[in-house]
């Protein structure tokens, strides 16, 4: 017998349940998740590979990570009294306060007894006989329930560059996405950062004081607005407590969940004195506002986006000494707001510094590393630490890592090879019982606002099994065509999905992402919840139900 034909042996012999749902991490999802299904009374089991709670913000520890939408906006709404005891020190708080914020969480309602931490799930395989998840671990350990919940997020899976010579390098190196516990001392060191995302911006603008030089390595620039954070007085605090459940409302009704939405007007329905005063208004004011709250065409019409592109180029030369500095820090390639924009503070002002130098890697590439540090093809620069803010395999990749495989061991890999096919981002055919939280094809938009619908609609689903006695959910084929074409219908048009960058599905560190697809649902957060609402309420009848 093969060691294959052994587990299925075993399995058909055994098919016993150890938990009646297995859900794959512990960040913000999987621990609502879990909260939510004990509620249904169902025996629930968290296997997470760090060692301890909060998914991104366990792992992103880099100096500076902190959130780019509002903290109020962002923390779970689902209990008043977590809400009342929870103070948010500022507008966009740091890693630090947003993981403390999450193991308070998990501590508040006793989540850690149903999570097992340092255990990475390196197999998922469906059991036709059993109608259960064979779930195995990387240790060889396995685990079988009736449903099995995705919770491994959309950022998750961090990429290095395929750099020849990146082990050889002598001094220390870091991803962002797996920051040491211990402090760095940057201190008097020569130290690179490669990557200029939402990542390496915020990384930069915080070493930039305590390094002794700092070499950014940029192979694209993008375009950053500012921030405008700030500490939350007592009297904002009450304010901010008082308004929550208006607040909360308005995220459900805004595009993209966030307190920002688009502007009815359009960029050319105003004056030319009008239309700057307004971006003036937005480039001053806190978060997401210029990319969320501007002008509805900004994102679909290209002169209407050159009027944004344009001002913000200005801002940029503006903020710059250097001309030449600044016009490498302004991007030829895409328009403002056609990636995820980074929020910064004081980002601008960093390539002021003496000690700060930028190069341009699309002029210049690198073509290796050294034991000192790095070789491009015009200069040799010595370095004490290298810092990798080069971005993950966005959306599907930590599916990828996973071996999921469904009825007649299909893997879900082959499946999504040329791109993802889903029903409403949470199911897919063949992989009856599988339900995803922040996968591919779903609203992404402020997350834990999405988090929080999406955990309820699997949570109302999984409600409806119980009580109708059912033990298989499967979604159609019919069904998984038909949003994978709204999904992609929704994207045509976009300017974002014409430009390369992690949210249409391209990384070039990863073999075979290099051609665009459509990951994302790009359609409105409230449409979105409509559709599966009318799902719901139709008793799920487009899902195959036994
Ligand atoms: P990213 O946006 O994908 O940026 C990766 C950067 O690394 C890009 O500048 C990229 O250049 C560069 N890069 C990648 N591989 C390279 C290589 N081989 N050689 C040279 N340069 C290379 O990743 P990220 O900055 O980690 O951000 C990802 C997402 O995480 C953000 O868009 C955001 O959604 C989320 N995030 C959120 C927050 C927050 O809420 N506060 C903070 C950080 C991140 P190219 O552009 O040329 O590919």
């Amino acid at each position: 017998m093969t060691a294959s034909q052994e587990t299925l042996a075993r399995d058909i012999a055994a098919p016993a349940l150890d938990y009646d749902a297995i859900i794959i991490g512990a960040g913000m999802s999987g621990l609502y998740q879990l909260y939510r299904l004990r509620e249904l009374g169902m025996r629930v089991r968290i296997f997470e590979a760090g060692t301890g709670v909060g998914g991104t913000w366990y792992w992103n520890r880099y100096p500076g990570a902190r959130f780019d939408s509002e903290s109020y906006s962002y923390g779970y709404s689902f209990s008043k009294e977590l809400l009342e005891e929870w103070d948010w020190s500022e507008h966009f708080a740091g890693q630090p306060e947003t993981l403390r914020y999450l193991n308070h969480v998990a501590d508040k309602f006793d989540l850690r007894r149903d999570i097992q931490f340092g255990s990475r799930v390196a197999a998922a395989t469906y059991d036709e006989n059993s109608r259960s998840w064979s779930v195995a671990l990387q240790d060889g350990s396995r685990f079988r329930a009736r449903f099995l919940i995705t919770a491994i997020g959309p950022l998750s899976t961090p990429t290095l560059p395929r750099i020849e010579g990146r082990d050889s390098f002598a001094g220390q190196s870091f991803h962002t996405a797996r920051w040491p516990r211990e402090p760095v001392d940057f201190k008097g060191k020569r130290v690179a950062v490669i990557g200029t995302g939402a990542t390496g911006v915020q990384t930069i603008q915080t070493i930039a004081r305590e390094v002794g030089h700092l070499t950014v390595f940029q192979r694209t620039p993008n375009w950053c607005a500012p921030l405008h954070n700030g500490k939350i007085d007592a009297e904002t605090q009450k304010t901010i407590k008082a308004g929550y459940p208006e607040m909360f409302k308005r995220c459900q009704e805004t595009f993209a969940c966030f307190l920002h939405t688009p502007d009815p007007r359009g960029a050319f329905e105003v004056s030319d004195q009008e239309r700057e005063a307004f971006y003036e208004k937005l480039y001053a004011a806190r978060g997401f506002g210029i990319w969320q709250g501007n002008f509805r065409d900004i994102l679909i019409d290209r002169k209407a986006n050159a009027t944004i592109s344009d001002f913000v180029a200005r801002k940029i030369r503006q903020r710059v000494k250097d001309p030449e500095v600044a016009e490498k820090l302004i991007p030829r390639n895409h328009g403002f707001g056609t990636r995820r924009l980074p929020l910064e503070t004081f980002y601008y002002e960093v390539y002021n510094q003496d000690n700060v130098e930028l190069v341009d890697i699309a002029e210049t590439p690198i073509e290796r590393i050294t034991p000192d540090g790095i070789k491009t093809s015009a200069a040799e620069y010595q370095f004490d630490i290298i810092i990798y803010a080069t971005g993950f395999d966005a959306i599907t990749g930590s599916f990828d890592k996973i071996d999921f495989r469904g009825t007649g061991d299909v893997r879900l890999k082959d499946k999504w090879k040329s791109g993802p096919q889903t029903y409403l981002g949470m199911m897919v055919d063949g992989f009856p019982s599988m339900m995803m939280l922040m996968g591919p094809h779903t609203a992404l938009g402020n997350i834990p606002r999405s988090i929080e619908y999406s955990v309820d609609w699997i949570t109302g689903l999984l409600r409806f099994a119980r009580e109708s006695n059912l033990t298989r959910l499967e979604a159609t084929p019919a069904g998984v065509a038909s949003w994978t074409d709204h999904v992609k219908a929704l994207g045509v048009g976009l300017l974002s999905n014409e430009v390369n960058s992690w949210m249409t599905g391209i990384n070039s560190n990863v073999e075979g992402k290099q051609t665009r697809i459509v990951a994302r649902y790009s359609g409105s957060a409230p449409a979105y919840r409509e559709k599966c609402d009318e799902v719901a309420a139709k008793r799920y009848q487009e899902l195959a139900l036994a």
